[in-house]
């Protein structure tokens, strides 16, 4: 059985008892950013083992997880924080997973785009998230205006260092459109910024702060 877990975007004390219980029962975790989910299993006096799992060994390890998994061994996949498979490895491991028909179970918890998500106003009724935006300004403006043809609302990661570049290509197709940005979501120094795309723009253009970011609009 291969558990799929979710863990906190910052703060800590947003882990269930049920994702507790499942990483005790677990022969051990594979993990994205082993450091970062050590923290957190002390935190929670939790002595499972941890394995790494990340974007460049993924499909070296597949073949002995399934082997253990086949075995009947009983193992858990983390990200390194959130929903792991939303813009996090662990897509490959699935679908491994299902062509050797092992059992998966999720464990639900934190996320970021679904709390930006919420935090929005936006309407929930119909939405989509896109992931990263792309690195290249061309394929970015492009995305945008997909986006802006899109009948709901959209949602995607930013690193902190292009989030000014990013917008400032958005405002060149829609400077009126409205956006939301969350940054640091359940962390200390959590913040939200609402405005149309030119003021976020401006804004982030003179003063632009560290951090994690979720863009919604
Ligand atoms: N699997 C994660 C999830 O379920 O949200 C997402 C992992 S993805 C590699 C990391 C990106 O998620 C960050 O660059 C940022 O855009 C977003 N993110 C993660 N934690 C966040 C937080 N606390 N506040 C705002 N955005 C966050």
């Amino acid at each position: 059985m291969l558990y799929l877990i979710s863990t906190p975007i910052g703060n800590l004390a947003d882990f269930s008892h049920r994702a507790v219980s499942v990483i005790h029962a677990c022969e051990y975790l594979l993990s994205e950013d082993t450091r970062r989910t050590r923290i957190l299993l002390n935190h929670y006096d939790l002595k499972t083992p941890l394995k790494s799992y990340h974007l460049l060994n993924e499909k070296k390890r597949i073949q002995g997880i399934i082997d253990d998994l086949i075995s009947g061994k009983i193992l858990g996949l983390v990200s390194d924080a959130g929903t792991p498979g939303i813009a996090d490895p662990g897509k490959f491991l699935v679908q491994a997973c299902l062509e050797h028909q092992i059992e998966m179970r999720a464990i639900p918890g934190a996320n970021a785009a679904l709390s930006a998500l919420i935090l929005s106003g936006f309407t929930t009724e119909r939405f989509q998230f896109i992931g990263f935006l792309p690195k290249k300004k061309k394929k970015r403006k492009e995305l945008f205006s997909e986006c802006l043809d899109y009948p709901g609302t959209t949602i995607c990661y930013e690193s902190p260092f292009r989030i000014g570049k990013a917008l400032a290509d958005f405002s060149e197709i829609d400077n009126q459109k409205k956006i939301f940005i969350a940054r640091e979501l359940t962390k200390k120094f959590e913040t939200h910024y609402r405005g149309t795309v030119k003021e976020l723009a401006a804004f982030f253009d003179t003063k632009p702060p560290r951090g994690e970011m979720v863009l919604v609009f």
